[in-house]
Parts: C-alpha cells; structure tokens; sequence
C-alpha cells in the first residue's frame, strides 16, 4: 500500500515532468517563431501568407493550373448572349440589356456576380463564346458587408445622348451599306468597275 510519502513524491515527479515537458515544446515552437519575431528569415523557408495582402508574388505560382478564382467579366468583350445566365446552376449572374451601337451585339448594362452564392464550379465560362468571362486566380474577397460581394462589370443604362448618337451612325452606316450595294448591283455600277480595270491593265 502506498504511504502518504510516496504519494506526495509521485505527485511532485508528476508535476516536474509535466513542467519540463511544457518547456520543451515551448523551446520546440520558439524554435520556428523566434526567427520570424525577429527578423533572421534568411534561411527559414515562410509558410504562411501574410494577411490581408490580397496575393503575394509567389501565391499565384503555387496555384494549380486551372485553379478557378473569383470571375471577372471582361465587358468590352460581352455580347449580352445571356449564355453564362442560362449555364449558372445558382442564379449568381443578373444580366440586362438593351440595344446598342453594334446591330446584333447587345449593350450589357447590368452585368452583376454575387460571389457569395458562386460556387465556383466555371459553368458560366465554359459557356462563354466570346471567353469575356474568366475565373481569375484570385481567391482572396474578404468583405465587412454582404452586399459587397455583388460583383457588376455592366457598362450602365444608356443615356438618350448615346442612343441618338448610336442612331445616327447606325443610318449613316446603313446609307453608305446601300451605296454600295447600288454600286455592285447597277449596270452604271459594273461599267464604271470594268472601265476601271481596263485602265489599270
Ligand atoms: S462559377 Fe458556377 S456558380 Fe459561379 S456564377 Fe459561374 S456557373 Fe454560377
Ligand atoms: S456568356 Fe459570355 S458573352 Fe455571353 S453574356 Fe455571358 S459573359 Fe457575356
């Protein structure tokens, strides 16, 4: 039967082994902060990334290949197809229209990704004909408000100046179109090209 004694001692070797153990890890964790603490990284390799720089030289490297990002919509390059909206299994992409300066590509006045719903699954870009959509590498979209993660690449509403503007062009275009038309097709046309030709020969 234990003695009070050898109770006592068991429970002071306890303690001590415990203590030493707690030092040891210490050492053990210092061993790999102290460095950073105070400055001696020449040669620890970093394993962390700094927070909140949004992506650091070397992270981009890191990535695989076809690492899928938040999107970007490259909206010069955006037909208004609504492809992506149809592909999209969550509704993240509101996209509106309205006829623009070109006759068969739409003026993308809306064009808004909630980043909070996307799952990033890239159904949208591989609708995309005209590769406008792309995933980015960047992962990185911390926000204080949920609504700051609707993310909108539309041009804007267009103004009635635009639209006169665009009407206007859009008739000249269509004159200069018929002139031509009428200068391939009249016979005055065909004449006035061969006396041409003959006169280059
Ligand atoms: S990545 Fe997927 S979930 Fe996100 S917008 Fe595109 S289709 Fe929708
Ligand atoms: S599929 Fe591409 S081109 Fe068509 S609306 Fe979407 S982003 Fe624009």
């Amino acid at each position: 039967m234990a003695t009070p004694a050898t109770i006592e001692k068991t429970r002071s070797s306890g303690w001590l082994s415990n203590l030493i153990h707690l030092v040891k890890e210490l050492a053990k964790s210092m061993k790999a902060t102290l460095p950073y603490l105070m400055g001696w990284t020449e040669n620890h390799k970093e394993v962390t990334e700094e927070y909140p720089d949004r992506i650091s030289a070397r992270m981009p490297e890191d990535l695989p290949i076809r690492f899928r990002g938040i999107l970007n919509n490259d909206i010069s390059n955006c037909s208004g197809c609504k492809n992506c909206v149809s592909a999209c299994p969550i509704d993240c992409i509101r996209l509106e229209t309205e006829p623009g300066p070109e006759k068969n590509v739409s003026w993308v006045a809306v064009y808004d990704i909630d980043i909070a719903k996307c799952m990033f699954c890239g159904l949208c870009v591989e609708s995309c004909p005209t590769g406008s959509l792309q995933h980015t590498r960047q992962y990185e979209g911390a926000v204080l408000h949920l609504r700051d993660m609707v993310y909108s690449f539309g041009r804007g509403w267009a103004t009635s100046e635009m639209k006169e503007k665009w009407q206007s062009e859009q008739i000249s275009k269509e004159a200069v179109d018929l002139e031509r038309a009428k200068t391939r097709l009249s016979p005055v046309g065909s004449e006035f090209k061969r006396l041409l030709k003959e006169k280059k020969e």
